[in-house]
């Protein structure tokens, strides 16, 4: 029997077992709450936390509670070659499941549950890697593979910087939360604020607030404003034709001396505007078509029409557009803004590429935003990239290519993991790629082959860099 062979016939003979694990996770609800004593992100949280750490015991692993923000789980006494980083901690259930999110359910070759595939079903299928390693390479394995798991990674990642404060990281890192084969380069961020403030105005017809986005990491759907000196049957007679053209659903409600507009696109991750339909930028598209009277509302809407056009994605009209080979495009998102009848204040959330930098990019976004009247404040994240012929990232590329008979390859992504400060660590698994497992949102799923198949990915890697 080839190591392989061993690999698939172990981790076959355990799908039951390991499907009742990932349900033991799906089952407890860790959502972040309010921190108490031992619990720093909430009961939820904790719980998951202690649910891992029995089974991690129970599969025959030393483990270790880091004050309750992470576990560790260690194949082998002695400093790791392999850290492996996963997360135990949900984001909330949301509307529109047709099973309960709170248990793991076999359905159509998938099992659903939050937290099935982001990342509860990784992160087991990481532990029971290790166990096959251990039971298949046996006195093979010279040196340590550490299971990190974290439980505030959707809260921003508090869990994780404790844990670095007290240990150093491995020379190899991979973290099982995002999609097959390899993700070695993370862009790098820029978010960016903007405020004006003016004197009210009497003016009419005039825009008098407007509401848009709730996260600067989420591309909104939906926006809403206050327009007076309009009737609602005006306002709709004027939008309704140019909010088909844009995709987005209008509704127009009567107020006090005019109408409220609302305007419904498709939300989407801020790393990947083209999957969704920004309400914010449609929204300001409507306005900007109306008959309104001069006011300093109104040169505001023009001012930012101009600047983040609706269908946007890419930053042209602001001037950072740019791409490069290896992280890809430059992306925008326009993704919170609220104005009153004394100012507006809005944020964007950019994914930049590797060649971006603080003269092509902050600065360029600081000078036309301050030229069109903007005060503006830019933060900068740098980006990550890990080499394509680092060993682990050709082990890793090797092991997949093994056991799914694909070809192997280097991906760049917007959205930044727990890897992204960690050097020579890369996103790897555990989604195949393609699959839709509509993660965040409602019937979260993962497919049962592939998780199994990635358990023997994650097995052969472990193999790979900690035998002799
Ligand atoms: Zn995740």
């Amino acid at each position: 029997m080839t190591v392989k062979e061993d690999i698939s016939r172990w981790v076959d003979e355990r799908r039951q077992d390991y499907l009742r694990d990932v349900g033991r996770l799906v089952a407890v609800r860790s959502v972040a709450g309010e921190a108490k004593e031992g619990m720093p992100f909430g009961e939820g949280p904790a719980a998951a936390l202690k649910e891992a750490l029995a089974l991690a015991s129970g599969l025959g692993f030393r483990t270790k509670d880091y004050d309750g923000y992470v576990m560790t789980a260690d194949l082998l006494e002695g400093e790791a070659a392999l850290d492996i980083l996963a997360h135990l901690d949900v984001v909330g259930e949301g509307d529109g499941w047709e099973t309960d999110p709170y248990t793991a359910v076999e359905k159509d070759g998938c099992l659903y549950g939050r937290g099935t595939d982001d990342d509860k079903g990784p992160a087991v299928a990481a532990l029971y890697a290790m166990a096959c390693a251990r039971d298949v390479a046996g006195d093979r394995l010279k040196k340590n593979t550490r299971l990190i798991l974290g439980t505030d990674e959707e809260s921003g990642s508090r869990d994780i910087r404790h844990y670095y404060s007290l240990e150093k990281s491995a020379p190899y890192t991979f973290s099982p939360d995002a999609d097959f084969p390899v993700i070695n380069t993370e862009k790098g961020g820029l978010a960016g604020t903007f405020r004006r403030e003016w004197e009210p105005s009497g003016a009419l017809p005039r825009v008098s607030d407007f509401d848009g986005g709730y996260r600067i990491n989420v591309l909104p759907a939906d926006a809403a404003a206050r327009v007076l000196g309009f009737s609602p049957e005006e306002l709709a007679a004027l939008c309704g034709p140019l909010a088909e053209k844009l995709g987005v659903s209008l509704s127009v409600a009567e107020i006090p001396g005019g109408a409220k507009l609302s305007v419904r696109g498709l939300a989407a991750h801020a790393s990947t505007p083209e999957l969704g339909n920004n309400g914010i930028t449609a929204l300001i598209a409507l306005l900007n078509a109306l008959p309104l009277a001069e006011s300093p509302s109104a040169e505001a809407l023009r001012a930012l029409g101009g600047l983040f056009p609706h269908g946007d994605g890419a930053g042209r009209a602001l001037g950072i557009a740019m791409a490069d080979e290896l992280s890809g495009p430059l992306t925008l998102a326009f993704s919170l803004f609220r104005m009153t009848e004394t100012g507006c204040a809005g944020s964007f959330d950019s994914r930049v590429p590797i060649c971006a930098g603080e003269e092509n990019c902050r600065a360029v976004a600081a000078e036309r935003l301050e030229a069109a009247g903007f005060r503006f404040e830019g933060v900068m994240r740098p980006p990550h990239h890990t080499p394509a012929d680092s060993p682990l990232v050709r082990a890793c590329l090797r092991s997949y290519e093994t056991f799914t008979g694909r070809k192997g390859e280097c991906l760049s992504m917007g959205g930044g993991t727990y890897v992204h400060d960690i050097p020579g660590g890369i996103a790897f698994g555990a989604a195949m790629p393609g699959f839709e497992s509509n993660l965040h949102g409602a019937n979260e799923r993962m497919r049962i082959d592939d998780m199994l198949t990635a358990i023997k990915i994650f097995a052969m890697v472990i193999v790979e860099l900690c035998a002799e």
